[in-house]
């Protein structure tokens, strides 16, 4: 089931409260903030937007860094 758009735009960035983006990472959905480079996860269908799930975005901006 895909993510609502208008969910994001409801919510907006805890930040800034600019639009979220919705991106699909190998450990789940997030939604991720594109001015703080800030990304949370979507647990439920829910944006886990507390700064403990808080993490940096991109979370791997080096190429070919090699995961898994
Ligand atoms: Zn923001």
């Amino acid at each position: 089931m895909p993510l609502s758009p208008l969910l994001t735009e409801v919510l907006g960035c805890p930040r800034c409260k600019g639009a979220l983006k919705v991106h699909d990472s190998e450990a789940g959905p997030q939604v991720h903030c594109p001015v703080c480079q800030r990304a949370w996860p979507i647990e439920d269908g829910i944006p886990q937007m507390v700064p403990e799930r808080e993490s940096p975005w991109p979370r791997s901006s080096g190429l070919g860094s090699g995961g898994a």
